[in-house]
């Protein structure tokens, strides 16, 4: 444990290691964007949990697939067909083996994890939650995650019922078993909050609902960049994430669905690649994953993504997860000392993510202002509006951490803050 850790102004339940031990400095040199001075300043970018930057690994792979292999796939008989179809199946089996999936069948791309979402409520949910139904999400959620539900609820007169947080963040678990009976139709949650941080203790919820026949969504945008993630272990129904927060492209997503549940849903969208065969009469659907990707897929997305990954898995998600924790650790302690600063998210388990107000300072000065110092944060509701009900305040200032981030950055989002405080003195 570092000197840092032990003055954290919470418990936190983590392993740790030292910067040192994770070559950031040579992480850093595969991210072409991170070189560059904005407004004669170093760039600094933490804001990592809206999109992060993508290593030179993804971006090569992504020109040259649109300057060697560029086809339409499936169905085409010439070479470049051929090759672009099997660079986007390896891409498929890269996911499954990131997510530890039991078959590739059960990958199904998406334009995000927004969609992936969509994609649930509208063929499941759809299906499956009736008139006086429930769905059951957190108070955690980002809108995507709670949006579609209402949109399914409204739809189907049918009722959304939340799981409370408490003050330091973390879901109120003895609320779960109090929300579950008959009428639950599905629960949808977060691995990770990216407005507060919180890692939610998800095979804990997988347990419970399960134990009430409910099936779990699980909103993985801001787990899979973050922490290993496996499927089947966890044992959740249905897990989405989006490509582009994982140091891959955007555009592209990933929906994981457990092959039986998929099977026996209708599909999503009509179009392309999504049949068997169509006739005026009767169109028959193809079969997994394609009977969910209708039409012409983000093909170099993909294949984007699966050098994202290859990257990631490169250098280890536990090892970036241990550096990203350091920085965490560093930076709580760093911010906390600060007079007037508040951090909203306090959660004993948490992701590399710090929300934060400054007493008597709105949130977007505080970014316009660090902006000018070159330090790229957040500032604003996050997309998680109930959050911001919940600690009673309009927006925060966010800092989220990635793996390129340093010590060094933190120490210069903590100089900024104090610019920030003498403007406002
Ligand atoms: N869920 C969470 C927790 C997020 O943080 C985000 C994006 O910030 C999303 C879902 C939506 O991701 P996307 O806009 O890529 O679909």
């Amino acid at each position: 444990m570092t000197a840092a850790a032990n003055s954290v102004p919470w418990e936190f339940q983590h392993p740790m290691v030292g910067e040192a031990t994770f070559p950031v400095e040579e992480v850093r040199r595969d991210f072409p964007i991170l070189h560059q001075q904005v407004y004669g300043h170093p760039l600094v970018y933490l804001d990592n949990a809206a999109t992060s930057q993508k290593p030179r690994a993804v971006i090569d792979a992504i020109s040259h697939y649109y300057e060697r292999d560029n086809a339409n796939i499936h169905r085409g008989v010439h070479f470049l067909s051929e090759h672009a179809t099997e660079e986007h199946e390896a891409a498929r089996r890269t996911v499954q083996r990131f997510l530890n999936a039991a078959d590739k069948r059960e990958i199904i791309f998406v334009r995000s994890a927004t969609e992936g979402i969509n994609l649930v409520a509208q063929t499941y949910g759809r299906k499956h939650v009736g008139a006086g139904d429930e769905v059951v999400i957190t108070a955690m959620e980002h809108h995507s995650n709670i949006v579609p539900w209402q949109m399914l609820c409204e739809e189907k007169d049918a009722r959304l019922r939340v799981i409370p947080i408490n003050d330091r963040g973390e879901l109120m678990m003895e609320e779960l078993p109090k929300l579950l009976s008959k009428r639950t139709k599905l629960l949808a949650v977060t691995h990770v909050s990216n407005a507060l941080g919180t890692i939610t203790p998800l095979r804990k919820i997988i347990e419970i609902a399960h134990s009430h026949g409910v099936p779990v969504v699980v909103d993985g945008a801001q787990a899979v960049p973050h922490l290993k993630v496996d499927v089947q272990e966890l044992d959740c129904d249905f897990y989405v994430f989006s490509g582009h927060k994982v140091y891959g492209p955007t555009g592209i997503g990933v929906l994981y669905g457990k092959r039986a549940l998929l099977e026996a849903m209708p599909p999503y969208q009509g179009g392309g690649d999504m049949i068997r065969s169509v006739t005026f009469e009767k169109t028959l659907y193809n079969d997994l994953p394609y009977k969910f990707e209708a039409g012409t897929p983000n093909i170099g997305g993909a294949i984007g993504l699966g050098a994202a990954i290859d990257y990631v898995n490169h250098l280890g998600i536990d090892n970036i997860a241990a550096h990203e924790h350091d920085l965490l650790i560093y930076a709580t302690e760093a911010l906390s000392a600060i007079p007037d600063i508040r951090i909203i998210g306090t959660a004993a388990q948490k992701a590399a993510v710090i929300s934060f107000i400054i007493e008597g300072i709105h949130p977007h000065d505080i970014g316009t202002i660090l902006d000018r110092s070159g330090i790229a944060i957040r500032t604003g509701h996050h997309c998680a509006q109930p959050v911001m009900q919940r600690f009673r305040i309009p927006a925060t200032a966010r800092a989220s951490f990635a793996m390129y981030n340093t010590r060094g950055e933190v120490d210069a989002l903590v100089e900024g803050i104090q610019k920030v405080k003498e403007v406002f003195a």
